[in-house]
Parts: structure tokens; sequence; C-alpha cells
């Protein structure tokens, strides 16, 4: 079996750019933005842009993608104004990626900012329902690091926001990033803490909800809920924490994306080229 690795690239200069990209960095799947990350504003596509999209990503054999949602987008809101804002532009985003045959469009759940847990969860699976999710789009929530009102940050929490939605839960799963995850306090480093976040993930949120994972090592310390991300083995998961993950048969047939920092001590190339080596 060959791990499926790939990075978050750039889609400046047209969406296809993206694939090629890709390839520089000897990815086989990755991540986009469909927009501009710090802005409210989504791209709008057409379908020559899918179609080009597509046929690049086809030529390189390069699957599955994911848009990343803006950092902006909070469906655990109790303001209005942005619980409205926040669900037009993922709707905007889950309309281009169904356009740009993009398979997963993945959002940080949100923050309560002061309503409290069990609002703020009910505000997200409400959000969920109010979205339509396309056909051949799956909607995925990210796990965070669990800062302040922050929400997602464990399992259980992630599979409460999905059990209270009525959307199918076919529609909705969940992506794994292993920096919050470290920040949010599971140990992925001593064979003895990743078997009990495995058995957490089985027990409480259910193996086959997990579509992708985002490799990323951690600046900080386990459980600092901090989310600063580092290139592979440069931080405190270490190598050790990504030789778990990559040798796992319950994780390591998922798709695999980097968001390693962009001021790159390391290449993404550099960092997949590790994670492969770890392997096996
Ligand atoms: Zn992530
Ligand atoms: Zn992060």
């Amino acid at each position: 079996m060959n791990l499926n690795l790939g990075a978050h690239v750039s889609i400046s200069g047209g969406v296809e750019e993206a694939v090629e990209r890709q390839n520089g960095e000897d990815g086989d799947c990755g991540q986009i933005f469909a927009g501009s990350p710090r802005t409210w504003s989504v791209s709008e596509y057409s379908d020559e842009d899918g179609e080009k999209f597509t046929e690049a990503r086809q030529e390189e054999g390069q699957s599955p993608y994911v848009i990343h949602s803006t950092y902006l987008v909070n469906l655990g809101t109790p303001k209005d104004d942005l619980f409205q804002k926040s669900l037009d532009c993922l709707q905007a985003e889950l309309d281009a990626a169904s356009k740009l045959g993009v398979e997963y469009v993945v959002f940080h759940p949100g923050a309560h900012t002061g309503s409290g847990r069990e609002n703020g969860i009910e505000r997200i699976s409400e959000g969920i329902d109010r979205l339509e999710i396309p056909e051949s789009v799956t909607l995925l929530l990210e796990n965070t690091a669990g800062k302040g009102t922050t929400l997602g940050k464990t399992m259980g929490e992630l599979r409460e926001m999905i059990d209270n939605a009525e959307t199918g839960d076919g529609k909705i799963g969940v992506c794994i990033d292993t920096c919050h995850a470290h920040a949010a306090g599971y140990d992925l480093v001593t064979e003895e803490g990743f078997e009990d976040f495995l058995q957490e993930i089985e027990e409480d949120l259910g193996t086959e909800k997990v579509k992708v994972l985002h490799m990323n090592d951690s600046k900080d310390s386990r459980g600092s809920e901090k989310d600063n991300h580092q290139d592979i083995g440069y931080g405190e998961i270490g190598e050790k924490g990504f030789e778990n993950i990559v040798n796992s048969e319950t994780l390591n047939h998922l798709p695999m994306v980097l968001e390693t920092p962009q001021e790159h001590r390391e290449s993404y190339r550099k960092n997949i080229e590790k994670l492969r080596k770890l392997y096996g």
C-alpha cells in the first residue's frame, strides 16, 4: 500500500495551477482555498474551471481534494448576522466544490463565544442542516485545539454535532488535524497514549467518520490548546508520533494533507518524503 499524501497548495493563477504545484511537491492528493481565507469572498467557478481542474488532476492521478473553508466561519456563534454570513460562505464553498469536482469541504466548527457549550453545539448542528450539501460533496468538521470557547476539541463533541443534525450521517464526516489533537491534549507520541487516542476515535466518534487527516507537527506542548503548526519531526509530536500515525492500520489508508507553515524551513516535498520514510 502507498500512503495517500499531499499538501495545501495555492490556487493563484487559476485553480488548475494547484495541480502543477502539487506535482512539484510530490503530492497525490491535496487541499485548496476556494477564495481568500481571511475574507468572506469565495471565487465563482465556471464549468470550464471545473473541467480544467478535473482533467489536470486525472492526468496526475491526484485524489481526493479538499476545500478548506475560510477562517472567519463560525457556526457556533450566538450572533445571527455572523451565523448567516458563515452559512452563506460555507454554501458558496460547497457549491465551488461541486463545480470543481472536489470531494470534501472542511471547516472549523466554531466557538460559542459565551453562549455556552450546549448552545454552541446546537447552533452548529442547526447550521449544518441549513446547508445544501451537493450530491458529490462531503462536509467535514475539523477537530480543534480547543482554545477559549472553541468547540470540537474532542471526538465526542464532534459526534454530538453530527448526531444533533438532521442531515444524513453520510453527508458529514470528520477531518482530524494532528497538531490540533496534540494541542487538545491527545497523546500521539507514546504507544499507550496513541492506542487510547485510537480507542477514543472508535468509541466516541466512530472510525468510519474520519475521512481526511491534516498532518502537522506542533510547536507547542501537549494540552497547550495552541494552534501553531510545525514541520514534521521538528515539533512536539515528533517523528515518533508520526511514525505511529503512518503505520496505524486504522488511519494510514486515509488521505493525509500537510498544512505545515508557510515560511518553510522544510518544503512540503521534504515533509512528504519524511512521512513516506516513516512508513513501514
Ligand atoms: Zn488543519
Ligand atoms: Zn491548525
